[in-house]
Order: structure tokens, then C-alpha cells, then sequence
């Protein structure tokens, strides 16, 4: 990834040689890897491993969950707030591992849509509760900075 960081840097009409680029293409490989660590982890797996069994049927809701993604349109970065709210059906889950899963979601390639649905599905499938929404607000800087 490196090489092609470095061949960006030309086609921009930048020098890749000047000091303050020199290490450019090596923290770029090293930032994107991060920022889409998400395809290596299985959400669902997570969910399952920290399901319980529980008579509770009352709406459980986790607010204000900060996540940071990428737009799969312009790999640029969008990022906001996720609410999401289940009404169990004899299962219930750790409250930790639903910011888990959007952190997992959210750090792909993605499209606010998608990761709307994909947390919804993941909750759905894992826990099977009565009900399930989730809400994305979110800025998204290929509209804000173009
Ligand atoms: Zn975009």
C-alpha cells in the first residue's frame, strides 16, 4: 500500500521526497488498516458470546454511542452519534457490547444506511428481542468539505 500512497502523493502533484512526506505513505497504510480493522472481527460473534438469559421486558436503551467510519463513495471519514434501543425477549446482552459492534460496523467502508441496518440485523439476529431501532446522526465530510 505504500507504493501507492507514494504514486497518490505524485499524481497530486506533490514531491514524495520532501522531508515532511518521507514517512506519508507508511502512516497512511498504517492509518487506513486501522480505520477498517472492522473486516477482521465477526460482530455477530461478539453479541453471542455475551448474550444471557433474562425475564426483562422492558425497552433497553444505550445513547449517544460515538463512532468514526468511512464513506465507501469518497474513503473519506464520517462519524457521529448511534442510539440504539431492544426490547428483550428472554435474552438480553452485555451493555458494552453494543458500542462493540458499531465500533466493528463503523470502522469499514460504509454507508450510513448500511450501518443503520447492519446493527439493527446483528441485534436482531444475536438476541432475537421483541423489538430493535437503531438512529445514526451523523456529519459526513465528503458533503461538508467539498
Ligand atoms: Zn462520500
Amino acid at each position: 500500500m505504500k507504493g501507492h500512497v507514494k504514486e497518490l502523493l505524485t499524481e497530486l502533484g506533490e514531491d514524495p521526497n520532501r522531508e515532511g512526506l518521507l514517512k506519508t505513505p507508511e502512516r497512511v497504510s498504517k492509518a487506513l488498516h486501522f480505520l477498517t480493522k472492522g473486516y477482521q472481527e465477526d460482530p455477530l460473534a461478539i453479541l453471542r458470546a455475551a448474550t444471557f438469559r433474562e425475564d426483562y421486558q422492558q425497552m433497553v436503551i444505550v445513547r449517544d454511542i460515538d463512532f468514526y467510519s468511512l464513506c465507501e463513495h469518497h474513503m473519506l471519514p464520517f462519524f457521529g452519534k448511534v442510539h440504539v434501543g431492544y426490547i428483550p425477549n428472554k435474552y438480553i446482552t452485555g451493555l458494552s457490547k453494543i458500542p462493540r459492534i458499531v465500533e466493528v460496523f463503523a470502522r469499514r467502508l460504509q454507508v450510513q444506511e448500511r450501518l443503520t441496518t447492519q446493527i439493527k440485523d446483528c441485534i436482531q439476529q444475536a438476541l432475537s428481542p421483541l423489538g430493535v431501532i437503531v438512529v445514526i446522526e451523523a456529519q459526513h465530510m465528503c458533503m461538508q468539505m467539498r
